[in-house]
């Protein structure tokens, strides 16, 4: 199977089954929110599992469905109660004030503070108090057809998160296959990574764990691997590091999970042809992109303006709403967009 719609039935599996091995149903009020392609500018995760309750969602959604970037995570975690001025209010920034000033205006206009102004100062205080939603951040890499190569490219990058151990867990998923001993445990994998083997079932698509990870320290200092040494026999030249302190990583686990909220798993869309004649939605547990022309799963690389079979949607297709509600493609990214909000 190809590594996106692999990716995208991890995605599933892990929006409905997640903790592995775990008994979803015991604790309803957990919730794992699932999305894909996200970390850091050095470090881009497959699949993401932020793990929250359905409290916490509540105390959050006055923020609305959109995520609050770093400068407006400034604002809304260290608004006051009452009227004060910016400047007095919120810590100092590590860059300009008038970026601040900016974000408390975009703050206002999101709803959740509110300001005025005294003479020539910005005074804020807080509408809603900004909740610790993130309870935990599991960061997945997806490689389905594992052999030792793959594994050895793969296994620098989850040294590298494990150093950093900006998230609680990290986890390798795998295709199952029929072997004795699953050739994933074979491979030079960091101790520290789980790894999950997934399989289509007639029941769907299923996930077993097949080593367990250890729990990294989020909250604790971690160490960024800039560049290590090839290994070979001349190669004396040594590894670089860095120092992640906690508050970056404390900085970075919430943006993630901003951007984990207002994308989820389905924003794949949005970088597709959806209003091509081709494209279909498929599998309503999914639901999974499916190309008529090509008569079979196409990735995301491959579905955009650039495709040779891409045909853009016949306008009779769009009678009726069109041009208000737009035709087919539209009512994919609709119908998408419903399910991600459901989600939250
Ligand atoms: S024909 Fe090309 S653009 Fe159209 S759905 Fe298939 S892959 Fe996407």
């Amino acid at each position: 199977m190809k590594e996106f719609g692999f990716e995208l039935r991890v995605c599933r599996w892990a929006e409905r089954h997640w903790p592995p091995g775990g008994d979803s149903e015991a604790d309803g009020d957990r919730v794992a929110i699932v999305a894909r392609q996200l970390g850091t500018r050095r470090r881009r995760w497959d699949t993401v599992v932020v793990e929250t309750t359905r409290e916490a969602l509540d105390r959050r959604a006055p923020f609305g469905d959109g995520r609050l970037d770093a400068d407006l995570l400034h604002v809304a975690r260290h608004a006051p109660g009452s009227w004060a001025y910016y400047r007095d209010a919120l810590p100092q920034p590590g860059y300009p004030w008038r970026y601040v000033r900016e974000a408390v205006h975009r703050a206002a206009d999101r709803g959740f503070v509110e300001t005025r102004k005294r003479g020539n100062r910005v005074e804020l205080r807080r509408r809603y108090r900004y909740p610790d939603w993130v309870d935990r951040v599991v960061a997945i890499e997806n490689k389905p057809d594992l052999d030792a190569a793959a594994a050895r490219a793969l296994s620098g990058q989850l040294e590298h998160d494990v150093a950093l151990g900006l998230a609680d867990e990290v986890w390798l998923a795998t295709e199952a296959t029929a072997a004795d001993v699953e050739p994933a445990l074979l491979e030079a994998i960091p101790v520290e990574v789980g790894i999950l083997a997934v399989a289509g079932t007639p029941d769907g698509w299923r996930a077993d764990t097949v080593w367990n990870p250890r729990t990294l320290d989020p909250a604790g200092p971690g160490t960024r691997i800039l560049e290590r040494p090839a290994g070979a026999e001349a190669d004396a030249s040594a590894a670089q590091f860095e120092y992640a302190d906690p508050a970056w990583k404390r900085g970075k686990r919430l943006e993630i999970g901003e951007r984990a909220y207002e994308r989820g798993w389905r924003s794949y869309a949005e970088t597709m042809r959806t209003d091509c004649r081709h494209f279909r939605l498929r599998d309503p547990s999914g639901p999974f992109p499916w190309c008529g022309a090509k008569d079979g799963e196409q990735t995301a690389a491959e579905c955009t303006g650039g495709c040779p079979s891409f045909e853009p949607e016949p306008p009779a297709w769009r009678r009726g709403g069109w041009p208000i509600e737009g035709g087919p493609g539209k009512a994919t990214d609709r119908l998408l967009a419903r399910k991600r909000r459901r989600r939250r």
